[in-house]
């Protein structure tokens, strides 16, 4: 019999109904952010195969530069096509075994979601809350720790969703005295905050691509130290339960000829996307990592003085709780965040978001990362943002408050 080629449903496409064209903004949320045009044109290219040399180069020279933008001589490190939470998960899976305990020190969505992707591996999950604008003493860290004898401590260095940065520095050390690794959510602060991981003994940490990075979203950068590694190999040679194939971090070190052996196939990367982050690692290397730092943090310093002529405060009472890059902002009183959101997009082009987690209906997230942390940017954007909360007020005195309610769930 021959098969019939009549389809079942018809072709949606007619020529010039289906035509989509996105908008161009200024990304000003918690990420993804602007990229710069360079990262953009650097995706222009053929994809690769894996097979192909140039590829196995352009591996090598991310890399290299993650090390630098990481400061680690860790050789385990490498990048992984998943997104910040899919960087978490392998983390997760690689470090921990099922019945094994973790504590996760929870500082908003991110870390509840660690938690959450730990219970779905049947691990012991000891998950840890921390009032809205606080971060984790180590004193309290470590009697968990003591308590609950976890393989790992799962943190989030900077939580976009609370507005919060976690000190780190010493952490390591504490972790170590009673064998329990130390994990570490970067996926915003890479490159945008200080994070020295050997320095500060961290022994496995995940940066994300859109974020401080400036890239899109898509890539998640992880690095592991040698004693990371360690617990790893002697898990996979012990035969417990394997990690997801996509995220076994041994097969991808192959992949990223972490440990000099013949260069492995896992899955096939999109290489534009490899090409993008390799550009991004490079605009800060040409800069130096700690002059990005320092800009963040300066743009940063610039919007938060500025809140008070606009009648709004930082979310995080402490200053020396905030997290650079991205400020968690509290609007004025009886001012709309869904009116203000909705006339910085359509007056201004500029996207901000609504709060999340600890900032659900309390605050907006304004984010000044990779190539919008300027001062110019942070003018601008005070400006466009005075004019819409006066445009909103208006809104309301003839329309009454709005019922602000969440419009993504998460
Ligand atoms: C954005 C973010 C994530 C999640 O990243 P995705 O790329 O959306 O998966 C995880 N952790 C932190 C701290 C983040 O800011």
């Amino acid at each position: 019999m021959v098969m019939s080629l009549e389809l079942d449903y018809p072709n949606p496409h007619k020529k010039g109904e289906i035509f989509f064209k996105l908008p161009v903004l200024r990304i000003l949320g918690p990420g993804p952010c602007n990229a710069s045009m360079s990262v953009l044109s650097a995706m222009l290219y053929q994809p690769l195969a894996p097979s192909n040399k140039d590829y196995w180069k352009m591996n090598e020279d991310i890399q290299k530069m993650l090390r630098y933008v990481y400061q680690t001589e860790n050789p385990l490190t490498l990048v992984t096509q998943t997104s910040g939470n899919g960087g978490n998960e392998a983390m997760v899976t690689n470090l921990a075994d099922p019945g094994e305990t973790i504590v996760v020190a929870v500082a908003g969505v991110w870390g509840a979601k660690v938690a959450d992707m730990g219970r779905r591996y049947n691990l012991k999950v000891i998950e840890l809350r921390v009032e809205d604008g606080e971060v984790y003493t180590f004193k309290e860290l470590e009697e968990q720790i003591i308590k609950h004898k976890p393989v790992a401590l799962f943190i989030t260095q900077g939580d976009t969703s609370g507005g919060t940065l976690q000190p780190l520095e010493g952490l390591g050390d504490i972790c170590h005295k009673h064998n329990c690794l130390l994990a570490v959510d970067a996926v915003v602060t890479i490159g945008a905050v200080p994070l020295f991981v050997d320095r500060w003994k961290i022994d496995a940490v995940c940066g994300g691509s859109q974020k401080g990075l400036g890239a899109p979203a898509g890539m998640s950068l992880l690095s592991f130290s040698p004693l990371a590694q360690f617990f790893i190999l002697k898990k996979m040679l012990e035969k417990k339960h394997p990690p997801p194939y996509i995220f076994d971090i041994l097969s991808l070190a192959d992949v990223w000829n972490c440990f000099g052996k013949p260069i492995k196939y896992h899955y096939t990367y999109g290489t534009p996307m490899l090409a993008a982050v390799r550009q991004a690692l490079e605009e800060i290397c040409e800069e130096g990592v700690e002059n990005v730092w320092e800009r963040t943090r300066l743009a940063t310093d610039l919007f938060i003085s500025k809140l008070d002529k606009l009648g709004m405060k930082h979310f995080v009472e402490k200053p020396e709780n905030r997290l650079p890059g991205v400020v968690c902002a509290v609007l004025p009183e009886g001012v709309s965040w869904r009116i203000v959101l909705e006339r910085l997009i359509e007056q201004h082009s500029i996207d901000i978001s609504f709060g999340i987690g600890p900032t659900a209906n309390k605050a907006v997230r304004i984010g000044f990362l990779a190539q919008n942390a300027k001062s110019t940017v942070v003018e601008f954007f005070a400006e466009a943002l005075e004019e819409a909360i006066n445009y909103c007020r208006e809104y309301c005195r003839v329309n009454g408050v709005p019922d602000d309610e969440s419009l993504l769930a998460l």
